[in-house]
């Protein structure tokens, strides 16, 4: 069974419990205005939270936020001015998340927290642990660009097989003198997942430079290192290609991280093999 991300509890119910969390922001030292909308608030924050949950961040099915804009900005400062006593919850996350890889496309460099549903069009899970995620900035304006628009959902890891899910391919093409590269989405999976990955691939993935650019440089190094007659036969060269593919799974701890896709993809690609070791176009 595919492993989705973990969100670890904080072993203290405060945190652990978002009804919870609610009350006690509620009890802060706040403006008193913010005080007293966030009480009036609670009942529909805390049905929109549950909302969020049982209908896995699907904006399309959430309800519509009801508060006036100095409203918003009191939801909106529990994230971007954290009040002290919250500021732990907001850390623990960072930090909690710091290692991983974007939850999107697999790329090590990250930001440690983005809202999954933007803060400016859902204040009202600002600090919600399942909306703070390590996202990268490419991924993260291709996906804030999304939401109010043609959205729908695209893959959420807290509730959607991700992290060891593996959902696409990189499928080689030889030209006359050169190699492109498209990224394929995978027929393994049934058809709710496929339409779901295929839809995040189409838009947070394709027309990406990011994944064209990194694999040609990848493919261009193996291409001198073979010219230079460093792999002896297509044993040492898979050899190769296995161990790299484990070293950038341990590092990025997904099957779906470019250098993963790249060389899981290339030792079951023949023609990709042979151009390498023969150093041939067709
Ligand atoms: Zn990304």
């Amino acid at each position: 069974m595919a492993k989705k991300i973990n969100l670890h509890t904080f072993h203290d119910s405060k945190y652990d419990n978002y009804e919870e969390l609610i009350d006690y922001v509620c009890t802060l030292g706040l403006q008193t205005e913010s005080i007293n909308f966030l009480n009036q608030y609670k009942r529909l924050w805390k049905f929109a939270s549950g909302k969020y949950i049982s209908e896995k961040a699907d904006s399309i099915k959430l309800p519509t936020p009801i508060y006036v804009k100095w409203n918003e900005n009191a939801l909106k400062n529990l994230y971007k001015n954290t009040p002290s006593d919250l500021s732990f919850y907001i850390k623990t996350l960072r930090r909690k998340h710091a290692s991983r890889c974007c939850c999107f496309c697999g790329s090590l460099v990250t930001n440690s927290l983005d809202h999954y549903l933007p803060q400016e069009v859902y204040p009202q899970f600002v600090i919600l642990k399942e909306n703070l995620l390590p996202i990268c900035s490419d991924c993260n304006s291709k996906k804030n660009a999304l939401v109010g628009s043609k959205y729908q959902r695209i893959i959420h890891p807290v509730f959607d097989d991700f992290i060891d899910d593996i959902r696409i391919k990189v499928k080689f093409i030889f030209d006359v003198r050169s190699v492109d590269f498209r990224l394929v989405v995978l027929k393994t999976l049934d058809n709710k997942n496929h339409d779901l990955v295929k839809f995040h691939y189409r838009y947070l993935l394709k027309n990406t430079e990011v994944y064209y650019s990194h694999f040609k440089a990848l493919f261009e190094s193996y291409e001198d290192r073979c010219t230079d007659g460093e792999f002896e036969s297509l044993f040492t060269l898979l050899e190769e290609f296995k161990t790299q593919e484990n070293i950038s799974y341990k590092q990025s701890k997904t099957y779906n991280n470019w250098d993963t896709i790249f060389y899981r993809s290339i030792q079951a690609d023949i023609e990709a093999l042979q151009h390498l070791l023969h150093c041939m176009y067709p």
